[in-house]
């Protein structure tokens, strides 16, 4: 059997900058930070050993004044700006730059729009709901902006006042195109056609990924895909390997690998590969790797 670890998958850039930010200001003393630092459970715990508390909207509101809080790459709405500011907290902010920017073309478009009294506006953000980022977004349109997931959900859309489409960061390329197409065919049957203006908002250090991880996928006899649970990325990058290797297993944690792995069959030509989400460190695909070489 042999074992790589794809060198294309770990970790963004949001994702690494905000943990530089959280390891370089835990040296200067205590720090919250609000929400899991990122969508895996095994890097979550090895920085709340390093002294990161992990907090909810709940625990902000009753911190002491001068606490220090992370935000992380996902961003924040500005309600959560506001209450810091109330409390005395100081906020290191950690915001991605890509979903900053966007938040930024969100709130301009808001601003721009939130008065066109005849025809009011849609903001639509292709996204997941409930998703962190997505809160931030919706946040910047006073929570106004509709949130859809899929052409399935074309009927919450109201047809006859202009669409302003736009993208959480980490959905899929394919699927915000087959969004715009679905609400272009709507528009094109209207006698009066309102006005589309679609965004692709979407960012290209995941978009790219799946090209690159579907050949790893490929190029493998069984792969590995470790993620956490709690990681859109994670299930989305993951289907995306089953598409082209339906030998692939979703796995959290090295002490997982015994029992997914308990039913396969495997020769001395076995290819293994461990690839992961922009949410899995380094670290983790390698543990699996050890623990695979190990069983
Ligand atoms: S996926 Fe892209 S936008 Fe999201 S945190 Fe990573 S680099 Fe930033």
């Amino acid at each position: 059997m042999t074992i790589s670890i794809d060198s294309n998958s770990g970790f963004c850039f949001g994702v690494t900058r905000a943990i530089q930010a959280a390891e370089s200001e835990l040296q200067k003393g205590s720090l919250y930070c609000l929400g899991d630092i990122v969508h895996n459970g095994q890097e979550v715990a090895r920085l709340e050993l390093k002294g990161l508390a992990t907090i909810d909207y709940d625990d902000l509101r009753t911190l002491p004044s001068h606490s220090r809080v992370l935000l992380r790459a996902h961003g924040e709405p500005p309600s959560t700006y506001w209450i810091a500011q109330q409390r005395g907290i100081e906020i290191i902010d950690a915001t991605c730059p890509v979903v900053k920017k966007l938040q930024d073309r969100i709130r301009a478009c808001y601003e721009t729009h939130k008065n066109d009294e005849t025809v009011p506006p849609q903001i639509v953000i292709y996204g997941k709901p409930g998703h962190a980022e997505v809160i931030g977004l919706q946040g910047q349109t006073n929570n106004t902006a509709i949130v859809i997931e899929s052409v399935d959900q074309l009927d919450r859309l109201d047809f006859h006042r202009p669409i302003y489409l736009f993208s959480q960061t980490t959905k899929s390329v394919e699927g915000f195109h087959a969004l715009v197409e679905a609400i272009k065919s709507k528009i094109s049957n209207l006698k009066s056609p309102i006005a589309l203006e679609a965004h692709d908002t979407i960012c290209r250090s995941v978009a790219n990924r799946v090209k690159e991880l579907q050949a790893f996928a490929r190029a493998n006899d069984i792969v590995l895909f470790v993620g956490g649970t709690k990681s859109s990325n994670a299930k989305v990058l993951y289907k995306n390997c089953v598409e082209v290797n339906p030998n692939t297993i979703f796995i959290s944690s090295p002490d997982e690998v015994e029992d997914k792995l308990s039913t396969l069959n495997f020769q001395p030509s076995t290819r293994v590969g461990i690839c992961g989400a922009t949410s899995t460190p380094l670290w983790l695909m390698e543990a699996v790797s050890e623990r695979l070489s190990a069983s």
